[in-house]
This record gives C-alpha cells, sequence and structure tokens, in this order.
C-alpha cells in the first residue's frame, strides 16, 4: 500500500469509534427477535475455482450438508416462516448446490415448509423469498426441469461473462460454451411452459473485466428477458470479500459505519458452523454449531452481541475481517457529488 494511503487508512481507523457511533445513534440498530435472513450452505464443494471468489482459501473441510443437520434447521425456519420472521432462505454458500446429490429432494424438503417466504418471492427480488444460485455447469435436461418446477422463488445463474476470455478471468475455466448451452436450455425449457416462478436472474457481476461488457450481456439474453416476466438481469457489485482476495485499492477515504448483516443474517456451514455473515468462510467468529445449539439460542448468544457492540463502538480489535470490509464502511467518494 502507498505510503499516502497508509496514512488516510490510519486516520480513518482512529476516527472509527466515532464514527460508529454517530452512525449507531442515527440508524438506531436493534436486533430482530430471529434473522430475517438465514443461508443455509447445502454443499461447500464446488466445481470451479473463480479468481474472484477467496474459496481456494477455505481451510475448514469441503462436503456436503448432512440430514442431521439440514433437518432440524428446516424444522426451525418452519416454525419462524409461520411467524412470518423471515425474509430469505439462500441455499447456497461457498459451494455449488447442483453438487449435493440431494439438492433436488432438500429443495421440495424446505420449500414445503415455507410458504410465507414463497408468498414473498412473488415479488422478484433476489433479498426476498427461497433462493439459490448455481454456475450452471451441471445443469442437465433432468435438473432443469426439477429446477423450474421446484419451490424455489429465485434461481440465480452466475454467468459474469460474454465471451469465453472474460469467463476464464471471472471463473477460471474454459467451458463457456457449455455454460451458455446449459442456460439456453434451461431458458428454452421455461418458455416452452410459462411458469410465474422462479424467478431466473441471470447475473454479471461488475469489475474492470466485465464493466464495458454489460450492455452486450444484456442485449444477449434480451430475447428471453422479454418474452418471459420470470426472467431478469442482475448486475451484482464486485467484493473482495474483506481484503480475501487481491483486487485494486479501494477507495481510501471512509467512515467506520457498522455493517447490517449480524442484525439480519445468520449463515450455516455444511458442517453446522454458524457465521454472521458471507464473509466469514471460516467461521472463524465462532459463533456457534447446529444441531448443538438452535439458531435462535446462537441469535442471542454472547458471541453475537459481543460482535455487535464491536461493530457498534467501531473498535474492531480482533476482527480482522470487519477491519477490511467494505460492508464496515462508508466511502466518502459516495457522498460526494
Ligand atoms: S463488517 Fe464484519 S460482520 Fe460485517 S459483513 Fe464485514 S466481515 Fe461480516
Amino acid at each position: 500500500m502507498p505510503g499516502d494511503m497508509q496514512q488516510q487508512n490510519a486516520i480513518c481507523r482512529l476516527l472509527a469509534p466515532l464514527t460508529a457511533r454517530g452512525y449507531t445513534w442515527l440508524k438506531k440498530l436493534k436486533p430482530d427477535s430471529f434473522p430475517r435472513v438465514v443461508i443455509v450452505e447445502t454443499t461447500s464443494r464446488c466445481n470451479l475455482r473463480c479468481p474472484i471468489c477467496p474459496r481456494d482459501k477455505m481451510k475448514r473441510q469441503a462436503g456436503d450438508m448432512p440430514p442431521e443437520i439440514f433437518e432440524p434447521v428446516v424444522e426451525e425456519l418452519a416454525r419462524h416462516d409461520e411467524r412470518e420472521e423471515l425474509e430469505l432462505v439462500i441455499l447456497h454458500f461457498f459451494g455449488d448446490p447442483l453438487m449435493h446429490p440431494r439438492i433436488i429432494d432438500m429443495i421440495e424438503q424446505i420449500g414445503s415448509r415455507v410458504p410465507n417466504l414463497r408468498k414473498l418471492g412473488e415479488q422478484r427480488d433476489p433479498m426476498r423469498g427461497l433462493s439459490t444460485s448455481t454456475n450452471a455447469l451441471l445443469l442437465d435436461e433432468d435438473k432443469v426441469e426439477a429446477l423450474l418446477d421446484s419451490k424455489l422463488t429465485w434461481l440465480g445463474i452466475a454467468m459474469d461473462a460474454t465471451s469465453e476470455m472474460i469467463y476464464r478471468s471471472m471463473h477460471g475455466s474454459k467451458r463457456w460454451d457449455m455454460l451458455v448451452h446449459n442456460v439456453e436450455c434451461l431458458l428454452e425449457a421455461n418458455a416452452a411452459r410459462p411458469r410465474h416462478l422462479p424467478t431466473i436472474g441471470l447475473q454479471i457481476i461488475r469489475t474492470a473485466d466485465t464493466a464495458a461488457e454489460i450492455e452486450t450481456f444484456r442485449a444477449r439474453w434480451e430475447r428471453y428477458t422479454n418474452s418471459a416476466q420470470n426472467v431478469q438481469i442482475v448486475i451484482k457489485p464486485f467484493t473482495n470479500w474483506a481484503g480475501q482476495i487481491d483486487r485494486p485499492a479501494a477507495d481510501p477515504w471512509y467512515f467506520t459505519t457498522p455493517c447490517a448483516w449480524p442484525w439480519r443474517t445468520l449463515v450455516v456451514c455444511s458442517d453446522g458452523q454458524v457465521a454472521p455473515c458471507c464473509y466469514d468462510m471460516d467461521c472463524t467468529m465462532r459463533l456457534g454449531k447446529v444441531p448443538e445449539q438452535t439458531l435462535e439460542e446462537i441469535w442471542n448468544s454472547e458471541p453475537l452481541h459481543r460482535l455487535r457492540e464491536q461493530l457498534r463502538s467501531g473498535r474492531l480489535d480482533g476482527l480482522e475481517l470487519c477491519h477490511h470490509c467494505d460492508e464496515a464502511r462508508t466511502h466518502l467518494r459516495r457522498l460526494l457529488p
């Protein structure tokens, strides 16, 4: 990091307690009785090694979530769905869900227990409903039919490219043609029998490589987005995963402002460990474990209270991820005209 940037960073860190407290006071942050968003890592195995993902550095053992973990989680989520406390359940984290041999059954199992989430999914908002996302390389004819007929309300397709060259820079794979073929099969099957849900989100992450390609991406798939109400283009911002992957330096001037994740979200990893956000890939924040504890117990536990308090006060000692995370920052540049 150049010297002047180091200096600016040091000043921002020094001001952190002041700006974080001011923000907390303005926003009156208060946790809900249960997380509105629950991420369930159905598998942590993946068939890609993407340069835009820190998964290569994951230290925990990759594996599929077993029924002893999945079933109690579903039961607990069903109880909270009944009380309309959930907004979003996502069925993937650091793995591709189609790697799990029972993924279709798992979607069915949870989908039939969360009718209120299904209703929210009708809003076609990726932040509401029962969702998952896949790199689509394992999509075959059977999976296409099963996913389209499933109780998912949102099916994200991580494409992130318009050519093999860009696909390689984003996902480290040469199988661009296979991906395009699989996505066309999915969209043709969707067009052949129009349906309301799931909404299919064709995703591209905006990076230095893809920024100039976004309109080409839109045009490439507009035949499908124009003809089916449940197909959308989704443009996602790039993240450096709280400093876990290299990218050009972030804006140096920022205010520390507590991120909203520990007030809204829990992540259940495939081995039952629980994390507060998508960035804690190895569950380093040690919040707890299911099924030994319920999600509700973890949500109200001392480690999570402590994390909220640290974020609220801007004293992030021992929270290296949070120190480098854009979610805990408001960049000055964004506030200026
Ligand atoms: S600031 Fe910390 S808790 Fe919040 S999203 Fe980033 S790493 Fe997670």
